[in-house]
C-alpha cells in the first residue's frame, strides 16, 4: 500500500477504504486492506478537544475532593496534542511527574450548537479510547491547565470510531505494562455524555471531528520513559501507546 491517508470502514479484519470523509454521506472506493497491512492514524483530526474534569467521584477523592463541581468543569486540548495508535507519549522535560488519564471520547459527526439533551444522539459520530495525558505537578504550580494537558503527543486517540456503543455498559481500562491501573463502568460517570454534550454545546459551537473526554476514574499515576500504556473500551478496543522522553 502507498503512504498516503485515507479514510476506511472496518469490517471484519480489512478495511475499506472511503471516497471521502465520515462527516456526511460516503461510500467505499473499492480497495479492501488487510488490517494488519495498515497503520492506523488518530482516527480524527480534531479542530478542538474538549476535556471534562473530574467526572467519576472515585477519582474526584484521590485529587482531594470531596464532591463533583455544581457545574461540568472543561479545558481544551489543542489539536496538536493528538496522536494515533503506537505513536509515542513523549515526556517533556518540563515535567517529573507526567500521568495517565483513561477516558471514553465522543467524536462529534456535524456541526452543531445549543443541542437538547434529547438530541444529543444525532449529533454524535461515534466513540473512542483516550488517554488524557497529564503533567500533574505543572496542574498544580500552573494554576491554568493549558500547559500540563497540552503538550504535543499528550491525547492518543484510537484506535477507530466505533458509531454502536452502549456507553453507560462501556467498561473503560488503563494498564501500564500490562499491569491494571484503571477501571470503571461508563455508567459511574457523574454527568452522563448527553448532558455533558449539551453542556458543551451551549458554551461553544461543535464541529464535525470535534472530540469530547468525557472524564477519568480513579488509578491515574506516573508514566515512565520505556513504559507502554494502553486504554481499553469494552465494544471498541484498545488504544496502546509507548512512552519515550521528547529528549
Ligand atoms: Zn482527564
Amino acid at each position: 500500500m502507498d503512504d498516503e491517508l485515507h479514510y476506511g470502514v472496518i469490517e471484519g479484519e480489512g478495511v475499506a477504504l472511503l471516497t471521502s470523509h465520515p462527516f456526511g454521506p460516503f461510500e467505499p472506493e473499492g480497495r479492501v486492506f488487510a488490517l494488519a497491512d495498515v497503520r492506523l492514524v488518530a482516527p480524527v483530526l480534531p479542530s478542538k478537544v474538549v476535556a471534562v474534569g473530574r467526572n467519576y467521584l472515585d477519582h474526584v477523592r484521590e485529587m482531594g475532593g470531596d464532591k463533583p463541581p455544581s457545574e461540568p468543569m472543561i479545558f481544551l486540548k489543542p489539536s496538536t496534542s493528538v496522536i494515533g495508535p503506537g505513536e509515542p507519549i513523549l515526556l517533556p522535560w518540563q515535567s517529573e511527574q507526567v500521568e495517565h488519564e483513561a477516558e471514553i471520547a465522543v467524536v462529534i459527526g456535524r456541526l452543531c450548537r445549543d443541542v437538547p439533551e434529547d438530541r444529543v444522539n444525532e449529533v454524535i459520530l461515534g466513540y473512542t479510547c483516550a488517554n488524557d495525558v497529564t503533567a500533574r505537578d505543572l496542574q498544580g504550580t500552573d494554576g491554568q491547565w493549558g500547559r500540563a494537558k497540552g503538550f504535543d503527543s499528550f491525547c492518543p486517540l484510537g484506535p477507530w470510531i466505533e458509531t454502536d456503543l452502549d456507553v453507560e455498559d462501556a467498561t473503560v481500562t488503563c494498564t501500564v505494562n500490562g499491569e491494571l491501573r484503571q477501571s470503571a463502568v461508563g455508567a459511574d460517570m457523574v454527568r452522563a455524555i448527553p448532558e455533558l454534550v449539551a453542556w458543551i454545546s451551549s458554551v461553544m459551537t461543535l464541529l464535525p471531528g470535534d472530540v469530547i473526554l468525557t472524564g477519568t476514574p480513579a488509578g491515574v499515576g506516573r508514566l515512565e520513559a520505556g513504559d507502554e500504556t494502553s486504554v481499553s473500551i469494552s465494544g471498541i478496543g484498545t488504544l496502546t501507546n509507548p512512552v519515550t522522553d521528547r529528549g
